[in-house]
């Protein structure tokens, strides 16, 4: 069996030894005769493996062993709503820098329950970096600063976090588990897992109790994180599947050794795309400024733009799947998350210099 190469934003690809154990333990999840998806959320075996994820979460990500790792649904973007709900109780504003699309609906779900400041742009340049931060923009009667890790439409990345004397809430849903990420200088941090570490269907939270005040009266119980922090993410039905499979793909980064080394690969894979394109003589663009370049998802386009949807056939002929951009940014984009390989990343490589070579 020959499978494409996967580059597809989100859901994305998977690690083939995740597939193939799920496929081994479909029929019989722990010894028990059934699959995971067919038990009770609070038997045993179940609750088991939830306890194995956690301590994998703390262990992968040094998380602070006071903070809380929640395990809800709803996606990055419920949080983008639940977040407000519950920090807003008492400083009805917050500040939030705007670096493209997802952050741009981070900050517009916030609006809903209170002010919402921009404190620094890139979106009079295009997108094109990560805009400088002024410390003494930021307001201290904010509920928290949110910024967006990793602009996965932009293909935009912070290199390291922002200094905020305000609590620092982070979107990382399409960066959480690639690169390393100092947990501790956030107090809330989210990401879906279907990018880096998993399928979609549950969504990570790190969070320190500390910044937790009383939500808005009307959140519903589901969406209040300090009971789902009590009743460990099991205040109703989790989606138990893409929990077991969010398990797994720990395990697996771990085997693979940890986010350190995931990261170095990461890196090269990025590298070698870019170098793909800076070395095309404008047949290939990417107009991110290079220290602010995403080593998640890679943005280009063509020159000429009609060539782009040949591209994407041609790719999808030899084998390349996933590979158009984001809707709203339109062009090309190579997601590379952790399950993408080297030699999946090198093989694309190859295949942008033959289209170049025969249609530039
Ligand atoms: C994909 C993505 C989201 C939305 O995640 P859902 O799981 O679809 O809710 C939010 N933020 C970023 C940065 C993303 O990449």
């Amino acid at each position: 069996m020959s499978r494409p190469f996967n580059f597809s934003a989100g859901p994305s690809a998977l690690p083939m030894d995740v597939l193939l154990q799920v496929r081994d333990e479909l029929l019989d999840f722990a010894g028990t005769g059934v699959s995971v998806m067919e038990i009770s959320h609070r038997s045993q075996p179940f609750m088991d493996f939830a306890h194995r994820t956690d301590t994998a979460v703390r262990r992968v990500l040094a998380v602070p062993s006071d903070y809380h790792v929640l395990l809800l649904q709803g996606g990055s973007y419920l949080q983008f709503s639940q977040i407000p709900m519950n920090l807003f109780h008492q400083k009805k504003t917050a500040d939030y820098i705007h670096t493209g699309l997802w952050s741009e609906q981070a900050a517009n779900a916030a609006r809903q329950y209170g002010e919402v400041r921009i404190i620094a742009s890139s979106y009079e340049t295009g997108f094109d970096r990560i805009p400088e931060i002024n410390e003494s923009n930021i307001n201290l009667d904010a509920a928290y600063l949110h910024y967006t890790e990793n602009e996965t439409a932009q293909g935009l990345q912070f290199s390291k976090p922002p200094v905020s004397p305000i609590p620092l809430v982070c979107d990382a849903c399409s960066s959480l588990m690639s690169k390393p990420l100092d947990i501790s200088a956030h107090d809330l941090i989210y990401a879906s897992a279907q990018k880096n570490m998993g399928i979609a269907g549950v969504t990570m939270v790190l969070l320190n109790p500390a910044i937790l005040d009383k939500p808005l009266a009307s959140t519903p119980q589901v969406l209040d994180f300090s009971i789902q922090a009590k009743k460990q993410s099991l205040l109703n039905t989790p989606s138990t599947f893409s929990w077991y499979v969010l398990g797994l793909t720990l395990e697996w980064i771990e085997r693979v050794g940890g986010i350190d080394v995931l990261y170095e690969i990461n890196k090269k894979k990025a590298q070698h795309l870019y170098g793909v394109i800076d070395k095309s003589n404008g047949f290939y663009t990417n107009g991110v400024w290079s220290d602010d370049r995403s080593i998640n998802n890679v943005p280009f386009h063509i020159a000429e733009t009609n060539l782009e949807d040949l591209f994407v056939k041609e790719a999808q002929k030899n084998g390349f799947h996933g590979l158009k951009g984001h809707q709203s940014t339109g062009g090309l984009r190579a997601s590379i998350y952790n399950a993408v390989t080297l030699d999946a990343v090198q093989a694309l490589g190859a295949f942008m210099r033959e289209f170049e070579r025969t249609h530039g």
